[in-house]
């Protein structure tokens, strides 16, 4: 018995959508309700999951048709008890804030249109109604008027016009309502920034560039994205060359769902989500015969896939007839270029034509990446198509600005009820990344016109997120990383009273100046006692041994007491020599530049090393993505751990470190050893639950968006008679974390603590 809580926006008033929504419940014999509100429609349904499942879909599948969804996000939630299905009264009491909508992928209508040889926006890249279309990207302040939004410069042509103006159309009120005759162009652009072709032209130029392996910038809706034939690996190997990108996976654009389904396996919730109105990036198991090109993602089991959202990718993949790598235009890890001026200087390198428009991006919006794993949707990285909608949350919060930590950084504000968490901005390793952050604080600041009570923020006095926060004009509120990560997921899973926290991630300031990252944390939003942790251990070199595996697994061997010969050689890269391998000893054994964690994320860095899977990494988690995709199925066995009885709990992962160099030495294959791994911090997890007394489990932090891990731990918890609960529409890793500071900030300021 699970409840299913979902919140739509869109045409969906007045048309008949609560009578359908009535009807589809209690024809399912589900119980809840739905109610309509100057926010959206909400619904809430009971039932088992499969019910709920088929409840979403026929929900969309059978809309009535003058209805229109633009926006839909759901949560399984714990079941409240509901006895009947009921219309609850319009609840128009509230506050008509306005709520600021996300870039809306095409509906059928306008790439009806598009494709009509009859219509006057026929071939038109830039078509949109009241339905879809860009919003966020294009909107400078409220209202949400034409003259707000980046196409104030366009005036708009006669019929246009009308359209516009007629309430019986559909572009009623459309405000980025544009045609061929008075709208937004299209031009390709030589390396230089040299004009080769407009209109057709350009997209035709570009589409045969692509086809002969050329990269192509493309001007999309919230930024540049990189494009380049997906099935030429020469052609996708020059891209990550010149971006030095080596090895992280790059997503893929297909024409339409029927070829998508000759490269990857789609299931009935993953397909409503590659078509859903926020179209993100789907992560799909990968077909073992498909035609990718290697380079797209080596090594992995999955590809990240996305469909056409706007009028320009519908024309383009259509012209194409075959997937592209579309890819963040942008170098390294600083934020998407927005500008075509921009991205002429930025990444003139990496691509070779430009097909750019005159519709300015307001702001930079990246594609988001989600995932069905559970049986639910999970967003790993929250931008288009669902930044800027609030996450609901059940209390009332003092208007608070959070900050978000330092890695897939995010910040968030607050509202009443609600919690706007940003796009997403990035690692804030670069001035770019930084000038982005501020920019992003401002916009929301002023888009939302709250003024902040306090400022919350990440408690490592480091980040330049912290810095930024000592010195705004507000009061700061320091949130120690875990504990944000637990607030986070509870608010987001409805969570009140205790919970206990599993959360683990890479790193983050502990409140012994440590960094933790295997903590299991007891308590909520106001409070917590850490009731068990990872045993700890030194990284040799800090911020290298992230970067290098191999160190970590030094740094495990060393408090362990083993040697150091027991690391293998790598395959990846130069071995360590006699003289690195002694200067790191001597730094672990005198604890200099060595700093103590209690990550689990970096649990798996050792395991990557010691079983000569990864040593050096080219990207934040690779390795532990390796050992993840290395485990093999069907595998049920675990190796031992030890629970030191102490205060906290300790969790040491000595005798499992043993085993797996026993295991090792013995031959036994790599994806056994990873499985048995993840089996024994699953159960790990389940033994500390126990310790602990708490009947609710929440999984958060970077690793659970290991999905092995996270499925593995979810099922055993469930079987021992725990209530797990993971994150659905705000993500596991520090993406989510802003989310969290808010809570726990709210939740100090009411104790009068702050
Ligand atoms: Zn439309
Ligand atoms: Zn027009
Ligand atoms: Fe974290």
């Amino acid at each position: 018995m699970q409840r299913l809580r979902i919140a739509i926006r869109g045409a969906v008033q007045g048309v008949g959508f609560r009578p359908f929504v009535y009807r589809l419940a209690t024809e399912l014999s589900l119980r809840g309700w739905v109610n309509n509100s100057p926010q959206g429609v909400f619904i809430e349904v009971e039932g088992a999951k499969e019910t709920l499942d088929e409840f979403l879909l026929r929900l969309e599948g059978e809309k009535p048709s003058l209805s229109f969804i633009q926006s839909l996000e759901y949560s399984l939630l714990e079941p409240q008890g509901y006895d009947a299905f009921e219309i609850r009264r319009s609840d128009d009491a509230g506050e008509r804030s306005a709520v600021i909508m996300p870039d809306i992928a095409t509906c059928p209508q306008c790439r009806d249109e598009l494709l009509d040889p009859r219509d006057r926006r026929h071939r038109y890249p830039f078509t949109n109604c009241t339905l879809c279309g860009p919003r966020f990207s294009i909107v400078r302040a409220l209202p949400y008027d034409r003259a707000n939004t980046t196409m104030r410069s366009f005036a708009m042509c006669p019929r246009c016009r009308r359209e516009y103006e007629d309430p019986k159309d559909r572009r009623f009120h459309a405000q980025p309502d544009a045609c061929g005759v008075c709208g937004p162009r299209l031009a390709l652009w030589d390396e230089r920034g040299n004009t080769l072709a407009t209109d057709d032209d350009a997209l035709r130029h570009a589409a045969a560039a692509l086809t002969r392996g050329l990269v192509v910038a493309l001007k999309g809706l919230g930024g540049f994205q990189l494009l380049v034939d997906a099935r030429n690996d020469e052609a996708v190997r020059r891209l990550r060359e010149r971006k030095r990108r080596e090895e992280k996976p790059l997503a893929v654009m297909f024409p339409d769902l029927a070829s998508l389904k000759r490269y990857a396996r789609v299931s009935p919730l993953e397909e409503r989500l590659l078509m859903s109105p926020e179209s993100p990036i789907v992560l799909l198991e990968r077909l073992s015969n498909s035609a990718l090109a290697p380079s797209v993602a080596p090594g992995n089991p999955y590809v990240g896939s996305v469909l056409p959202y706007t009028p320009l990718h519908h024309l383009l993949m259509r012209e194409l007839g075959f997937p592209v790598v579309a890819t963040s235009g942008n170098l390294h890890d600083e934020p998407i270029v927005t500008d075509e001026t921009e991205a002429v200087e930025t990444i003139a390198g990496i691509a070779d034509r430009f097909l750019v428009h005159d519709r300015p991006i307001e702001r930079h919006v990246d594609d988001s990446v989600a995932r069905v794993q559970l049986g639910r949707e999970m967003v790993m990285r929250r931008a288009r198509g669902y930044a800027p909608l609030p996450i609901v949350v059940r209390r009332t919060l003092p208007p608070l600005l959070a900050v978000g930590g330092h890695l897939k950084n995010t910040v968030a504000v607050s509202r009443g009820n609600e919690v706007i968490l940003s796009q997403h901005i990035g690692d804030l390793e670069t001035a770019k990344a930084l000038f982005a952050f501020r920019k992003v604080i401002a916009d929301l600041l002023s888009l939302y016109e709250v003024t902040p009570l306090a400022v919350a923020h990440d408690a490592h006095p480091d980040y330049l997120s912290t810095q930024w926060a000592r010195s705004a004009p507000y009061p700061a509120i320091a949130v120690q990383h875990h504990h944000a990560h637990l607030a986070a997921c509870m608010a987001e899973n409805d969570l009140e009273g205790e919970v206990l926290g599993v959360t683990w991630d890479g790193a983050g300031y502990g409140d012994d100046a440590t960094l933790w990252g295997g903590e299991f944390l007891l308590g909520d939003a106001s409070g917590y006692r850490r009731v068990a942790h990872v045993r700890p251990f030194r990284l040799p070199g800090g911020e290298a041994a992230i970067k290098e595996p191999r160190r970590t697994a030094l740094g495990l061997l060393h408090e362990m007491g083993a040697d150091f010969g027991l690391l293998p050689p790598p395959s990846d890269a130069e071995p360590l020599s006699e003289q690195d391998l002694g200067l790191l000893s001597q730094m672990l054994a005198k604890g200099v530049n060595s700093p103590v964690t209690t990550s689990a994320g970096r649990l798996f860095d050792g395991v990557a090393a010691l079983l000569g899977i990864r040593s050096v990494c080219s990207f934040e988690g690779q390795a532990a993505m390796m050992v993840e995709f290395r485990a093999e199925r069907g595998v049920d066995d675990r190796y031992e751990f030890a629970l030191r009885q102490s205060e906290p709990l300790v969790l040491d992962w000595e005798p499992l470190f043993r085993a797996i160099v026993r295991d090792r030495d013995a031959g036994v294959p790599a994806g056994v050893i990873c499985a048995r791994f993840h089996n024994t911090l699953a159960d790990a997890i389940v033994e500390v639950a126990k310790r602990t007394g708490a009947s609710r489990v929440a999984l958060t932090g970077g690793v659970f968006q290991n999905r092995y891990l996270t499925e593995r731990a979810f099922h055993r918890l469930e079987g021992e008679g725990f209530r797990p609960f993971t994150h659905q529409r705000v993500p596991p890793n520090d993406g989510g974390i802003a989310l969290g500071q808010v809570l726990v900030a709210a939740a100090r300021i009411d104790k009068g603590c702050a």
